[in-house]
């Protein structure tokens, strides 16, 4: 799957376009919310780019897989030891803004909503 090079995401993943990494490797990134809707609020995003779940092919599902795997880790280093909420937005109705798959992380208070 080829990179969209309008995509704002992919110009963070490719260093086009700074942010606030903080955990990089070949599949994903992790960086701060330039918005943050809590005291901890980081994007995951796979490298490749896709907008949804239902374009996800295999490599994307492995790569959404091995995300998952990775999130717990990267989240207890970033102050989330007393949990946090993953959210996936799709499409219009959930506000999705940025049409590149990305998970955000959301943490640091109670979340009461
Ligand atoms: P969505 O509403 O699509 O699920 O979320 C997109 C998120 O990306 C929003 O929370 C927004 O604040 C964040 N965002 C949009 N543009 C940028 C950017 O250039 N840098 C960073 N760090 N975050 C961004
Ligand atoms: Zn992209």
């Amino acid at each position: 799957m080829t990179n969209d090079k309008n995509c704002i995401f992919c110009k963070i993943a490719a260093g086009e376009i700074p942010a606030a990494k903080v955990y990089e490797d070949d599949k994903m990134l992790v960086f701060k919310d330039i918005e943050p809707k809590a005291k901890v609020h980081l994007l995951a995003i796979p490298k490749t780019h896709f907008a949804y779940l239902a374009e996800m092919d295999k490599e994307g599902s492995e790569t959404v897989k091995y995300m998952l795997e990775k999130i717990p880790e990267i989240a207890a280093k970033n102050g989330l030891e007393n949990g946090y909420r993953l959210v996936i937005n799709q499409g219009a109705d959930a506000g999705q803004t940025v049409f590149h798959l990305h998970m955000h992380i959301l943490g640091g208070q109670t979340l009461d909503w």
